[in-house]
């Protein structure tokens, strides 16, 4: 199943912002508004160990969550994982924080989606939460990592996890803790079957969403030999599967054809429909799109080994 079949609504979603309950600006009903006139139609709050349950509005659906601490193995690490629609409050640990598998463990028996925050900014390995039972994704992108230091982009991770047959979801996400500033750059695209917090766990736990920064990606079919994309306007449009794979179209003056062939182009003569040749036997396959302002959306997995 993808996003891209089947029936449901597309709901524009941020899904990590803090608010005064820990270090955010703006009290938790501002942050509603925020985002509400910002034309999302989710919000999940993740308050540093406070499960923030603001009230919903008839425009935007809030899920209660929080963000947690945990030790990565190796315990030099400190990992913090998004727990969306997490049904209970988290107790801040007095001493040290708990190993990232029973915070993980602990945060789905209590109802919520576990994914891992920000990797790069953590400086996580990949081998040290690959293997965690229970995770669910990652965020490809945290866009206050980015700002603060530039370390919002974590696909290579993600890229390493699937190679090794991990099958791992990824959000975009804002991170915001300063709404104006921080906020309103990132979104992920919930496909659910309504505009429920039950439906919209539901797509996250199954990988139905895409994570964007701009672009939006219309469809995408997947068949034994290509992968055919239609999308916004894109400079670029990628077919990431597995090292010394692939396959990528280039809008642009030479426009280099990487086993693809451009099928539409707008006025501009960027990319709109393009067919990704599939590698025979890639271990996974995932589309990146990237319009010509430098943002992108992120399919999640289209396959895995
Ligand atoms: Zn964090
Ligand atoms: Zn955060």
């Amino acid at each position: 199943m993808s996003p891209f079949d089947g029936d449901g609504v597309w709901l524009r979603c941020a899904l990590h912002a803090h608010t005064t309950n820990s270090d955010g600006d703006l009290p938790p009903r501002h942050l509603v508004r925020h985002y509400e006139s910002a034309g999302y139609d989710v919000l999940a709050i993740t308050d540093h160990w406070v499960r923030t349950a603001e009230p919903s509005t008839k425009r935007i659906l809030v899920i209660p969550s929080a963000e947690l601490n945990a030790i990565a193995p190796t315990r030099e690490h400190d990992a913090h994982v998004v727990a969306l629609g997490l049904a209970v409050d988290p107790v801040l640990p007095e001493n040290e924080f708990a190993p990232l598998e029973q915070v993980v463990a602990w945060v789905a028996e209590n109802g919520g989606v576990p994914y891992l925050a920000h990797t790069y900014w953590s400086g996580l390995r990949t081998e040290q939460w690959w293997n965690c039972p229970g995770l669910v994704g990652v965020e490809v992108w945290n866009t206050a990592c980015e700002l603060e230091v530039g370390r919002g982009d974590a696909s290579i991770h993600w890229d390493e996890a699937l190679e090794h047959g991990r099958t791992v979801y990824a959000l975009a996400t804002d991170d915001s803790h300063r709404p104006g500033f921080d906020s309103g750059f990132a979104w992920t695209w919930v496909r659910a079957h309504e505009k429920t917090q039950e439906a919209v766990l539901e797509a996250l736990r199954t990988g139905m969403f895409y994570g964007s920064t701009g672009p939006e990606i219309r469809s995408v079919a997947v068949s034994d030999g290509d992968v055919l994309v239609h999308c916004s306007p894109a400079a670029s449009v990628t077919l990431y599967s597995g090292r010394c794979h692939g396959a990528r179209a280039n809008a642009g003056r030479l426009g280099y054809a990487g086993h693809s062939e451009i099928l539409e182009r707008d006025d501009r003569g960027l990319i709109t429909s393009v067919r990704l040749s599939r590698p025979f036997k890639a271990p996974y396959g995932r589309v990146e799109v990237a319009d010509d302002k430098g943002t992108k959306a992120w399919t999640n997995p289209l396959w895995t080994a």
